[in-house]
Order: C-alpha cells, then structure tokens, then sequence
C-alpha cells in the first residue's frame, strides 16, 4: 500500500495510459479522481475500481477549459479534502506534415497538453501550498520530449514544453515540498496509437505493418512496445517518492528507443 490514503487526480484516467495508473494508484491505496473529458468512460472506470473494492470518484471535465478545471477541483476537495498527487496525462495526437497542417489543430493539441497541464497545475498548487503537505506532479510526457519523429509537430512542441513546466513546478514547489516530474514512454498500443497508425502509414506511403516495425518499435532494443503496466510503474514510483531528492527529472521508459 504505497499510496494509503493519498489522494490522486488522474486527468485522461478513463482510457489507456491514464486508466492503468488510475487502477495501479487505486490497488495502491490511493483515493482516485478519474478525471476525463469522456464521462461515460470516466464513470465507467471508477465503478471498475469501486467493484475492486477501492476507492475512487468520476469528474467530467475538459482539461482546456479553465472554469470546468476550477470547479472539478472544487469537487475534488469537497468529497476528499485535498490532492497529494496529480497525474496530467490526457492527450491527444494529430498526424500531419508541418506545410499541411491546419492551424485550428496545432491550437487544439497545444491546449489539451499544454494549456490543460497549466490549468490542472495551478488549481492543484493552489490547494497544495496552504494544506502543507506537499505533493506530486506527474506529467505525461514521451520520447517526444526529447527528439521529433516527423508529422508530429505539435505533439513534439507540447511534449518538449512540458519538460519545461516541469522544471519551474520543481524550482517553485520545492519550498512546499511539491515535487514535479515526466514520464517520457515510447509507443504503448492504446487508442491514441491504434488510430495513427493507419494514418502514419498513409503520410509516409507504407504499409501498416511496415509502419510498426520499421517507425514505431525500428530503434528500440527488443523490438516490443512499452505497457501501460511498465508506464504506471513509473508514476508509482514518482507519485510514491516522498522527497525533494527527486524532482525536475523525466524518466524514458522505451525499451532503449531513446537513450540519455
Ligand atoms: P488514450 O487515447 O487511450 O487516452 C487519452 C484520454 O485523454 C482519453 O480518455 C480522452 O478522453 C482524454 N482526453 C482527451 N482530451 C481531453 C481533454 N481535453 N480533457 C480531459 N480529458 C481528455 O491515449 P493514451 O495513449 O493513454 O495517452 C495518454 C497520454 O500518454 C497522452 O498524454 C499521450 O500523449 C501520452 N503518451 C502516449 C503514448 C502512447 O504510445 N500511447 C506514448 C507516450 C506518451
């Protein structure tokens, strides 16, 4: 029980990446917000997780939109008092050449990671500060934080920025005891990465097949995607490490695509 009684916010809990560290932080002992703009699915895995016998609620809410941010925050505190962890992980993923791309969707995916990593920033830190108990933020970066794999433009823009951020939630947080960190995966087989495939494959006029094993898994060192279970591992270690030593880091977890 590494996270007895802590409380969690999960943002994109109800899919993917977002719902395995949602689970894992809950068999953990964690009190969890499954936090997604997708209510049905939101409500879906917290039931998921209450049948387990763990403790969790659902909040719809649109990572982008500051009002919607503000006011699941304040149901978050009315029903548990306070957050000890957040997990900014919704996103989203457009394929597309940089000479093609339409700017209302650059401006889409920067606010989803972007704009909904600040706001779910700012309304946790505001909490965590005056309750003096310090806390965690996790952001759900990738190996886009540190290189470009080409129809990405704004995917690699917004997963490099949030190493950013990241740093100055570490600088800022420390005297709080608010530690800020990124979880960098490599390809992990959810919806975000079902859909592009088809799509990368037809940008780059291969095979979907070819899309696999010569882009996506070609520099890894075993040929495999990442799991979501190795992903949540990552953030309970991040979510469990309870001091300043770590913070400010983001941690690559790709079967050695990207190596520091
Ligand atoms: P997913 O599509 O399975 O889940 C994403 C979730 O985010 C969905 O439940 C969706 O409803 C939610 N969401 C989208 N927009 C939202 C908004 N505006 N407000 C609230 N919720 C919103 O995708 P995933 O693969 O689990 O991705 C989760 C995170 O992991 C993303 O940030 C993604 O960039 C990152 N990531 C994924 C991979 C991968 O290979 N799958 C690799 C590295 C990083």
């Amino acid at each position: 029980m590494r996270l007895k009684d802590k409380i969690a916010i999960v943002t994109g809990a109800a899919s993917g990446i977002g719902k395995e560290i949602a689970m894992r932080f809950a068999h953990e002992g964690a009190k969890v917000v499954i936090a997604d703009i997708d209510e049905e699915k939101a409500k879906a895995t917290a039931n998921e997780i209450l049948k387990n016998k763990h403790e969790a609620m659902a909040v719809s809410v649109d990572v982008t939109n500051e009002e919607q941010v503000e006011l699941a925050m304040e149901k978050v505190v009315s029903a548990y008092g306070g957050v000890n962890t957040l997990v900014s992980n919704a996103g989203t993923e457009f394929i597309s050449p940089l000479e093609e791309l339409p700017f209302s969707e650059w401006k889409k995916l920067l606010a989803i990671h972007l704009d909904g990593a600040f706001l779910m920033t700012r309304a946790c830190l505001k909490g965590m500060y005056p309750r003096g108990k310090g806390g965690s933020i996790i952001y759900m970066g990738s190996v886009h934080s540190k290189q470009a794999s080409v129809l990405k433009a704004p995917y690699v823009t917004a997963k490099h920025g949030l190493i950013g951020l990241c740093k100055v939630v570490a600088k800022e947080g420390a005297k709080h005891n608010v530690r800020a960190n990124v979880i960098c995966p490599g390809f992990v087989r959810t919806p975000l990465v079902e859909k592009q495939i088809p799509e990368i494959a037809k940008g780059l006029g291969i095979s979907e097949e070819e899309v696999i094993k010569k882009v996506i898994l070609k520099d890894t060192v075993d040929g495999e995607f990442t799991t979501t279970m190795d992903v949540a591992d990552v953030a309970l270690f991040f979510a469990s490490f309870d001091s300043n030593a770590l913070t400010g880091q983001s941690l690559v977890v790709s079967h050695g695509w990207f190596m520091q």
